[in-house]
């Protein structure tokens, strides 16, 4: 037998010996197994073992109740947290994060037939080498998605995993088998079943991967219009106005979660961009960054520095540079001309930011203007005139200038 060696940080073999050490057994498991094998660097290490939480906490000193009633408790090591859990069988999943009801077992072979993908079904300790009833490591040799049992059950179980099937496809670069990817469109519709934070995860971990364009699966297994409303007008759109390959280009943009949601809504107005970050839970701040790009997209930029600094002057330095990306992909401006003209404006300190004028209230107070409106709409007024030209950001020059205002 083919035996691997996997190299596991010492934090990991270390709380697999100590429980095994008290007589249970104890395993790396799921994606840490999957990564290791493919030589791609993992995101967590999880633990899986036989031993009950109760006595996970009487093992080991320094434990967080993470998820007691679904076997997981967190222990700590050298400041970092692994999440162990018991081997457990599944009840039916809800709309939760974790199914509704679970049932503790001694068989990790149990405990492997829960598991989604037979590449994430996969346990691993220094003893045993690889774990891998269900063919993983061959479906990893062929780069397939296929789910560990009939993948019709395994998605009425849980919908999520449908998505997650299309979401590990554009991190590894796979394909889905056969079987797998007619449940997935047969049971398109059960998304609808699942929270949208759930669904959200999924899609901003898919265009952060190195396969951005496969959120094209969503669509053709039929999934769109399940996950939130105006979805699916996004690929319509996408196609008019960027051809039959809109998200060719995608993986390109930094991998940073507004910039990628930003590239895919490209072509939906700010306010449509909106609804849908904002149906699928998003954070704020990204939602906001969205809305400045897809608006900074679809408008064009006049190649002159005074338009630089305007744009400059309404949003974060991020946001601009996000919107040169965006252009970059598939718009015919001279991104180029306008990043030098960026750079002239930054390396001159151009006043783009109010508090950067040279005058502030105090000053206009200190010459006798009265505070109120008036105040801000003569700093507005003084500020526009230092973004047409930046030499005159000059305490007096402005005071002057302040006669021609009204
Ligand atoms: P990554 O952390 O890179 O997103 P991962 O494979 O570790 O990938 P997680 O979501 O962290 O994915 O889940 C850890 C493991 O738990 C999976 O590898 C899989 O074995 C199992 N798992 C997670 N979610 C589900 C689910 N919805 N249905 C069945 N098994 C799941
Ligand atoms: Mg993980």
């Amino acid at each position: 037998m083919f035996m691997y060696r996997i190299a596991m940080p010492w934090e990991v073999e270390w709380i697999i010996e100590r429980i095994r050490a008290h007589g249970f057994e104890a395993f790396a498991v799921g994606g840490c197994v999957r990564d290791m094998i493919l030589g791609r660097e993992p995101g967590d290490w999880d633990i899986t073992t036989s031993a009950e939480p109760a006595r996970i906490k009487q093992i080991f000193t320094k434990t967080i109740d993470t998820g007691l009633k679904h076997g997981t408790v967190t222990v700590l090591k050298n400041h970092q947290g692994y999440e162990v859990t018991t081997y457990r069988i599944d009840g039916e999943y809800q709309d939760g994060r974790h199914p509704d009801s679970v049932e503790f077992t001694a068989d990790l072979t149990e405990d492997l037939k829960r598991r989604d993908f037979t590449i994430n079904a996969m346990a691993y300790s220094h003893e045993t080498g690889v774990v891998d009833r269900f063919n993983g490591i061959t479906d990893l040799y062929d780069r397939v998605i296929r789910c560990v049992g009939l993948a019709q059950d395994r998605f009425q179980e849980d919908a999520l995993r449908i998505l997650r099937a299309i979401r590990f496809s554009a991190q590894l670069g796979f394909s889905i088998e056969e079987a797998t990817w007619q449940a997935v469109c047969e049971l398109a519709n059960s998304l609808s079943k699942v929270s949208k934070e759930r669904v959200q995860t999924e899609l901003t971990k898919l265009l952060l991967s190195a396969h951005p364009d496969k959120i094209l699966l969503v669509e053709k297994a039929g999934l769109a219009e399940f996950v939130t409303d105006g979805f699916a007008e996004v690929f319509v759109r996408a196609r008019e106005g960027a051809g039959e390959e809109p998200f060719g280009m995608l993986y390109r943009l930094p991998q940073e979660k507004s910039m990628r949601w930003a590239g895919f809504l490209r072509y939906m107005t700010p306010a449509e961009s909106v609804k849908i970050l904002k149906g699928l839970k998003l954070d704020n701040e990204t939602i906001d960054n969205v809305r400045v790009m897809t608006g900074g997209f679809q408008s064009p930029i006049a190649p002159e520095k005074i338009e630089i600094r305007r744009m400059l002057s309404r949003m974060t330095p991020g946001q601009f540079e996000g919107i040169l990306h965006l252009k970059a992909m598939d718009k015919d401006e001279d991104v180029h001309f306008i990043r030098k003209l960026w750079k002239e404006i930054l390396a001159d300190g151009d006043c783009v930011r109010m508090k950067d004028l040279a005058v502030s209230g105090g000053d206009l107070l200190a010459i006798g203007m009265q505070p109120g409106r008036g105040l801000g709409e003569a700093l507005g007024f003084l500020f526009e005139q230092v973004i047409a030209n930046p030499k005159l950001n000059q305490k007096e020059l402005l005071l002057e200038r302040l006669g021609e205002w009204r």
